[in-house]
């Protein structure tokens, strides 16, 4: 007998990273610093001390405290898991039952619907505005209306690179009976966080990542901050040894450097605003671009209608950036990376 797969394995489409070996790559919203140039002691010394024999501590506590005092949080309400990816799928596989509305906003990081899908949730799906913001108040009515049990967005937005602004969000959170899980992969590059909402409101779930501004991609750690009940019931549904003690020590040893992982972030900001600033300026120049949105990210977000044959023409220059149907992605680079994106995108834009 053939071993036959069942219907939801068989019409799964795998996430698509994007495979192959560019020398530039600006496609997936990493940090361009390599944090062990200036750390590497630091994180060699806490990696030393890792008893491999030993399973993690199942709780995290070290690197969970080191995190909760970055951003000035109580460590009982941040849960550890293994990269935020791990803490979506593990939300809403353990916070709501199967058939239970999950509504994600559209466009917006795949994986939400994903992991909705994975879990054999319904993912309603809600489509932004023409210009791509959201309309909060239209959401909390959608929410009401339809039985739904859990949204699931990010502020801001991977990939539109938008921001919702703090008050709108405190307002959904207010204004609705169900879970909030708040995506802030990318708020240290904005600052209108709700992170220390967390206690006041009790559907609320704010996400967060060392793989963005922190420029931990490699460790696979995340961050989920909520009130007391929700914390609690999301350590118990946890598998217990989620986050490997090597991740442990090293993002440990790093969080305690506030200062440098601030320095980087701004660094990063400014390569954004860069980029932004050239690509609006190509923009005037060039029609096929017809939109270079107002980033809040460290990436930028480009509407045109040649993104497919631009993304290509790119990648046979080595450099690779993100296209989405008839948008751009472009993760900003180090100098070096942004000058050469630059030069080698306006050559291509004067071929069109
Ligand atoms: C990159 C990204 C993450 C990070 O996921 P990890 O699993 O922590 O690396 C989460 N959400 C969004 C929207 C992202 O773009």
């Amino acid at each position: 007998m053939a071993y036959e797969l069942n219907k939801k394995l068989k019409s799964i489409e795998p996430y698509d990273p994007g495979t192959g070996d560019y020398p530039i790559r600006l496609d997936a919203n990493e940090s361009c610093f390599n944090i062990t140039d200036k750390l590497g002691e630091v994180i060699s010394e806490a990696v030393k001390k890792v008893e491999f024999n030993r399973y993690p501590d199942p709780a995290a506590k070290e690197v969970t405290e080191a995190f909760a005092a970055f951003y000035g949080l109580k460590p009982e309400h941040c849960t550890a898991g293994n990269g935020s990816d791990e803490l979506i799928s593990l939300i809403l596989s353990s916070f709501l039952d199967k058939g239970d509305t999950v509504v994600t906003l559209s466009p917006d990081f795949s994986m939400y619907a994903f992991y909705g899908f994975i879990n054999e949730l319904k993912v309603k799906n809600m489509p932004k505005e023409e210009d791509l913001k959201i309309d909060v108040g239209k959401v909390a009515e959608f929410c009401n209306n339809n039985d739904v049990k859990a949204i699931i967005f990010s502020n801001p937005c991977n990939p539109t690179s938008l921001g919702v602004r703090r008050q709108d969000i405190i307002r959904l959170v207010k204004n609705v009976f169900c879970l909030v899980i708040v995506d802030e992969a990318y708020m240290d590059f904005w600052g209108e966080s709700v992170l220390d909402m967390t206690e006041e409101l009790d559907n609320l779930i704010v996400l967060k990542t060392c793989s963005k501004n922190m420029g931990m991609a490699a460790l696979r750690l995340g961050f989920a901050v909520a009130g007391e009940t929700i914390t609690s019931a999301l350590r118990g549904a946890k598998s217990p040894y989620n986050v490997n003690a090597i991740t442990q020590a090293a993002a440990a040893a790093v969080l305690r450097h506030k200062p440098m992982i601030m320095e980087y972030t701004a660094e990063l900001i400014h390569s954004r605003k860069m980029l932004q600033a050239a690509v609006t300026e190509l923009a005037e120049r060039y029609f096929v671009i017809e939109k270079v949105y107002d980033s809040v990210t460290n990436f930028i977000f480009i509407r045109t209608p040649k993104a497919k044959e631009i993304c290509e023409r790119l990648l046979q220059k080595g450099i690779s950036v993100r296209y989405m149907g008839s948008y751009l992605r472009v993760t900003a680079g180090t100098e070096r990376e942004n000058s050469i994106f630059l030069s080698e995108f306006k050559e291509i834009l004067s071929l069109l």
